[in-house]
């Protein structure tokens, strides 16, 4: 997991995929669940912030 401040507020970047959540608990999710099946969960990526 990766730690990113945009402007105020901290992103956190999926080691796995990239993607950039704001809340820690849907990053470690998404990597937890990337390094298993190496795709992303749809209601997960729906958490995702665009870059
Ligand atoms: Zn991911």
């Amino acid at each position: 997991m990766e730690e990113k401040r945009v402007g105020s507020s901290t992103l956190f970047l999926c080691g796995e995929c990239g993607l950039a959540y704001l809340e820690k608990s849907c990053v470690e999710k998404c990597e937890a669940w990337c390094k298993k099946h190496s795709s992303c969960p749809i209601e997960i990526i729906s958490h995702a912030v665009a870059d």
